[in-house]
Order: structure tokens, then C-alpha cells, then sequence
């Protein structure tokens, strides 16, 4: 699906988050073109009376004047310099930002204001931005997630049809790496029976440690409202026994408790044997990434 951008002006840029341990996000773009099935931002878009289904990712928004909003709000007398998630509802490294380099310009201003960011992405095109990455380093710090939850051919086209392949995100990974910049995993989200199991989670973990992450983290599959009925749709069509057993398991916007702890476990305990860590602190990595359910 080739998508429609919308160049509309922001009025803010920076969004004030709650009950997340990190307090400022920044999205230079709304809605996402990767398209995946299990994708959070389905259910904002539902609540906000917008396309959550196959429509979803149809229509970006682009914030052409991100970067100018952003650098008049940090040079603010009473910004403090708080962590800065990039991303958080939309991939700020999506098919867009080829053309339109929103999310440089923001990196940029991020350095000159000395403010720390972390970023998540399924794109290698980060690499573009190493210089701008390595900038913000020095000046504050930053750290650079890439979420990939399997190495399965099958289950990333049919989860995440319109992201970059696996192992083009560890590729990036290691170039990042090699760069001094600190680069992890998120192994996000983690589908029950499908990427959950010791093997498959093993996979990608020795895939990590052999790019040189310098962190990894986990996080199961969430389904609130306005994301499940897409994400079962597609898996009943993809894998039909699979589909009832999800109806079963996912009450709620949650596996049980247990159950998601056990996964979150399974992943750390494997994570150890690989001498990988899921909790090195870093000025530039909001706890967030360490909880068992959040999924970016
Ligand atoms: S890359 Fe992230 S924001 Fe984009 S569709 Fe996938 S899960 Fe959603």
C-alpha cells in the first residue's frame, strides 16, 4: 500500500506522557506505513474515530515544522532536560523520514539543547544518522532500540508486512554499535506460541549478541481495544488454530499476569546465558524498556 502524507504544521511538538517512567515523547509523524498487525497505535487511532483496521498506515501525517516547534520549547527557561522518547506512536525512521528527515532535524536540535533521547525503530535507515546520533551522544546521550521479536520468515511478513527484513536491523545494529553508540534489541512484542518459545526467543538473542547489543529487553504482546480485532482477524487467517486459543488467553488488553511474567523471565533467563544484559542503566534508556508490558 503506497501511503498519503499529509504535510500539516504542529502546534507542540513535545507530548507530556503519564504513567510511563519517561515524562516527554516526540512523534514527527502521525500514523505509521510499517503497517504491523499488532501495532498499539491501532487502538488510539479507533478511540480517535480514525482507520485502526487495514486501512491503518494509509495516511501519515507529517509535522513539516517539528524541528523549528521542538528547538523554540527546549530553549525554554524552565526545560529541564528530561529524557526525550522519539517514536513512541509512530517509527520515526518509516518510509517518511527518507524524504522529509524530520527526525534528524529533531536529533539535531535534541544535541544543541543538550537533551537525552532513546529511540525505537524496525528501520536500518538510522544509520544515515550516526553523525547526528554521535552528536547527541556527546552532548547528552542517546540510546537506539530496534525492535525485532522474531527471525521467522513466515511471522515477520505476516506480522509486520510492510517493515524491513530482521536481518537488515542487525546489520544497522551492528553499524551503530561499531559507531560507539549504545544499541540494543527489544525482543517487542513477544506473540504467545508463535516467537515465545526458549528457541525462537534464543534466535534472535544470539542474533543480538552477535551484532554487538549493548542491551536487550522483552515484552509480550498487549491487545487493547481497537488493536485486537485486526491482530485476531489476521491471525485466524494465517494460522486458524491459533486464533481461539488468543480469544482465550487474552481477556483483557493482557495475558494473565503470570503468564506474561514467565515470558519476560524466559527471555531475561536466556538473555544471562548469552551474557547479555536486560537492566544496564544508561543515562539515555528510560526504565520503561525493562517492563515486562510496554511495547514500542
Ligand atoms: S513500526 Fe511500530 S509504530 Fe509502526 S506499525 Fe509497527 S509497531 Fe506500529
Amino acid at each position: 500500500m503506497r501511503p498519503v502524507y499529509r504535510e500539516e504544521p504542529c502546534k507542540t511538538a513535545l507530548n507530556r506522557v503519564e504513567g510511563m517512567p519517561f515524562r516527554w515523547s516526540l512523534n514527527p509523524y502521525m500514523g505509521c506505513a510499517h503497517r504491523c498487525t499488532f501495532c498499539y497505535v491501532r487502538s488510539f487511532e479507533a478511540r480517535a474515530e480514525r482507520p485502526s483496521g487495514a486501512a491503518y498506515g494509509a495516511s501519515i501525517r507529517v509535522k513539516t515544522n517539528v524541528a523549528q516547534v521542538l528547538a523554540a520549547e527546549l530553549s525554554r527557561p524552565g526545560w529541564r532536560r528530561e529524557l526525550v522518547a522519539v517514536g513512541t506512536a509512530t517509527d520515526p525512521y518509516q518510509p517518511a523520514e527518507g524524504r522529509y528527515r524530520l527526525t534528524r532535524a529533531c536529533l539535531a536540535v535534541l544535541a544543541r539543547a543538550r537533551t537525552p533521547a532513546s529511540l525505537v525503530t524496525r528501520s536500518p535507515m538510522v544509520v544515515r544518522d550516526i553523525d547526528v546520533l554521535q552528536e547527541l551522544d556527546r552532548a547528552a546521550g542517546v540510546s537506539v532500540a530496534f525492535s525485532i521479536p522474531t527471525l521467522d520468515e513466515r511471522l515477520w511478513k505476516a506480522t509486520e508486512p510492510d517493515t524491513p527484513p530482521p536481518t537488515q536491523r542487525l546489520r544497522a545494529l551492528e553499524r551503530l554499535r561499531a559507531a560507539g553508540l549504545d544499541a540494543g534489541v527489544a525482543l517487542a512484542p513477544l506473540l504467545p506460541g508463535l516467537s515465545d518459545a526458549p528457541s525462537s526467543i534464543a534466535s534472535v538473542l544470539r542474533a543480538a549478541k552477535e551484532a554487538g547489543a549493548s542491551f536487550v529487553w522483552a515484552s509480550p504482546l498487549r491487545l487493547p481495544p481497537g488493536t485486537r480485532p485486526y491482530f485476531l482477524s489476521q491471525l485466524a487467517g494465517e494460522w486458524p488454530a491459533l486464533a481461539s486459543i488468543y480469544e482465550h488467553r487474552y481477556r483483557g488488553a493482557n495475558l494473565p499476569r503470570a503468564q506474561a511474567e514467565a515470558i519476560v523471565r524466559r527471555a531475561a533467563a536466556l538473555a544471562a546465558e548469552f551474557g547479555l544484559s536486560c537492566d544496564r542503566p544508561s543515562r539515555a534508556r528510560p526504565e520503561a524498556v525493562q517492563l515486562p508490558l510496554w511495547e514500542g
